[in-house]
């Protein structure tokens, strides 16, 4: 037996690596599945160079509990280590960089993913165990076993021992404060988190599996008994659909692994998109589109990154740019500088250039659908929509790209590029300052008179809703020339889209403001202004519109940006047409009360139209109305 110090220049190191990890405790697990794995696949390339000449054996990783002797063993057949490999790389282990990385780093954000990368990995089991053992046979013929131990001081024993199976057992002897990591159901649900996808077989336990009786025994209905069996339960699946080439997946298979990926997901993915780089970095991924609901946020954090299958984290806020983070699926990449700090990932060119990198993908491939099949691309724009117009708002590559692609809606349910609607109607909804209008609406229900009389003059309405509405017309506004956005009951028809000369007036001035006080009593009239304006004598005789800017104003304050406005008054027009006879006939009123009942109706109706007329205003304009039958 031999005895040493392992090589620390710090007095000790352990309680440091503790502390570090505190929060995140339970990836030693991960750090030494993946030393196993390691070591397996260290092996398969020792074979397939001939450096190697032994039997390979089926390689798999074991994870095995014993809650009586309080321990956990991490085996594997890989390469094993012999006692000068053991020196080298486990007693020299690089702690001299750990030393400068805890000076550097410490209680830093992220500092605790930061120990695989100094080849701490290994130790993060004393954050666990109160003592470690190694026992590893090399791969070399006729090596002696042995087996390493320390209890987490610098101290470590060096013993020959018996075993006769290549590769190495990690002992741990779990320590009194870790005793969670006895407990089967937490050492398989940090293997599923962290090992689901690693490249060789990992197993834990048993699981029950039924199978036809090996006897043949046969039940009264003459068939053969079905028997349960205890089979080895292996967590992963070594082959994920990502590492596949894609002309070796089918539309099934990419489901399939969206459903492996996401078990308590109902719905499937709209489409997916497999990436796979390898200059400047190498990435692969595959990339699925949900179908977005109205509510943002609950979609979020479902991409996961891994560096060469082995889970890191699900926030990657980082490495893809925000809007994508509503998509689902998985990037795998082992040039993502995974162990340094956050702030570091977000300056970091590689990081940037993946970035970019994806949003580039992701705008092409939707290019793409639409260009293959525009039936099938409008089919799905409905829940791509809120996708597209959040990568349109925050990055303008995407945007200028997905100028062709975007796709407004009319209320007729056609489906128009931007450039196709401002083709269409150019002609007739060209202003006289040469702007085209896009007249819209975000309900057809509630604007369905504003949307009517629009129609009627030959004007198309485009269906514009949802929670971004409002930013993404701005945004429209400010990108494409001439074209502007107003709301079918932002204003009147005559007024949305001015034409040259206006309408004559019927009411002079002075009858107007002889009639405007009527129907100023006739609203609260800090919340509406009156206003006399020369309409059609067919449009309504009064209409209630909401300037378009307030309204704007306000939408964007609610869906965030531009809160300096503060808390905006909601504003509305009354708008009196002075060329209707009802509004004309009023002058010639003498019985004041029946003036103002008039004026009331009036009023109401037009509040009902905008759906506005509630309680008990409502109320009494249905008593008023039967009153008049
Ligand atoms: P890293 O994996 O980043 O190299 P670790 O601290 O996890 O750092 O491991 C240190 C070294 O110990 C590994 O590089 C490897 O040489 C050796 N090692 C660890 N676990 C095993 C194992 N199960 N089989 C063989 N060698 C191992
Ligand atoms: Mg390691």
């Amino acid at each position: 037996m031999k005895t040493g110090q392992i090589h620390v220049s710090t007095e000790n190191i352990f309680p440091i690596i503790k502390k570090f990890l505190y929060s995140d405790h339970e990836i030693f697990l991960r750090e030494l599945v993946s030393n196993a794995v390691d070591a397996s696949q260290k092996l398969k390339v020792l074979a397939s160079t001939g450096e190697y000449k032994g039997e390979l054996g089926e390689l798999k990783v074991e994870v095995l509990l014993d809650k009586e002797a309080k321990t956990l063993t991490i085996r594997d057949n890989g390469i094993g280590m012999t006692a000068e490999e053991i020196d080298k790389y486990i007693n020299q282990i690089a702690f001299s960089g750990a030393e400068e990385f805890v000076k550097q780093y410490e209680g830093k954000e992220g500092a605790e993913s930061i120990i695989g990368h100094f080849g701490l990995g290994f130790y993060s089991a004393f954050m666990v165990a109160e003592k470690v053992q190694i026992r590893t046979l090399s791969r070399h013929e006729g090596a002696q076993a042995v087996q390493w131990e320390s209890n987490g001081s610098p101290e470590f024993t060096l013993t020959e021992i018996e075993k006769d199976t290549r590769g190495t057992d990690i002992v741990l002897f779990i320590n009194e404060e870790s005793a969670e990591f006895l407990e089967k159901s937490r050492i398989q649900g940090i293997l599923d988190k962290y090992c689901k996808f690693l490249p060789i077989p990992v197993f834990f336990g048993t699981k029950v599996e039924y199978i036809d009786s090996p006897e043949g025994e046969k039940d009264e209905d003459g068939k053969v008994k079905r028997v349960s069996v205890d089979v080895p339960n292996q967590v992963n699946n070594p082959k994920p659909a990502w590492t596949i080439a894609p002309v070796d997946l089918k539309d099934e298979d990419y489901t399939a692994f969206y459903r492996e990926l996401y078990p308590m997901s109902f719905e499937d993915p709209l489409f997916h998109i497999h990436l796979n780089v390898d200059y400047p970095f190498n990435l692969t991924g595959i990339l699925y589109f949900p179908k977005i609901k109205e509510n943002v946020e609950v979609q979020r954090n479902k991409i996961n990154l891994y560096s060469n299958q082995v889970f890191i984290t699900d926030s990657v806020a980082e490495i893809v740019p925000e809007f994508l983070t509503l998509l689902h699926g998985v990037i795998d990449s082992p040039d993502i500088p995974l162990n340094v700090s956050r702030s570091y990932l977000q300056s970091d060119g590689n990081v940037k250039k993946i970035s970019a990198h994806i949003t580039k993908k992701v705008a092409d491939k939707l290019a793409e659908m639409f260009k293959k099949d525009r039936a099938d691309f409008e089919a799905k724009w409905d829940d791509l929509k809120i996708f597209v117009e959040y990568g349109m708002l925050s990055d303008d590559k995407f945007a200028e790209k997905a100028k062709t692609f975007a796709l407004i809606k009319n209320t007729d349910g056609k489906y128009y590029t931007i450039e196709e609607l401002e083709e269409q109607i150019a002609p007739l909804q060209t202003n006289k300052d040469g702007k085209v209008v896009v007249l819209y609406t975000h309900s057809l229900e509630e604007h369905f008179s504003f949307v009517k009389q629009a129609k009627d003059r030959g004007y198309q309405v485009a269906v514009i809703d949802g929670p971004l509405a409002s930013h993404w017309i701005s945004k429209m506004e400010q990108t494409v020339e001439n074209l502007s956005f107003a709301r079918v009951d932002a204003d009147t028809l005559d007024h949305l889209i001015q034409k040259e000369g206006e309408l004559p007036s019927k009411l002079t001035e002075e009858q107007q403001s002889e009639l405007k006080p009527l129907f100023e009593s006739a609203v609260d009239n800090q919340k509406f202004k009156v206003e006399f304006k020369s309409m059609s004598e067919s449009d309504a005789p009064i209409i209630v519109t909401q300037p378009e800017f307030i309204r704007r104003m306000m939408e964007q304050q609610k869906y965030g940006g531009g809160g300096f406005f503060g808390a905006f008054p909601e504003t509305y027009n009354l708008v009196v047409n002075a060329n209707h006879q009802k509004v004309e006939a009023l002058l010639k009123m003498s019985d004041d009360s029946e003036k103002s009942t008039k004026v009331k109706q009036l009023t109401d109706l037009a509040l009902l139209a905008q759906g506005m007329l509630k309680g008990e205003e409502l109320n009494k304009f249905i008593e008023r109305s039967i009153s008049f039958v």
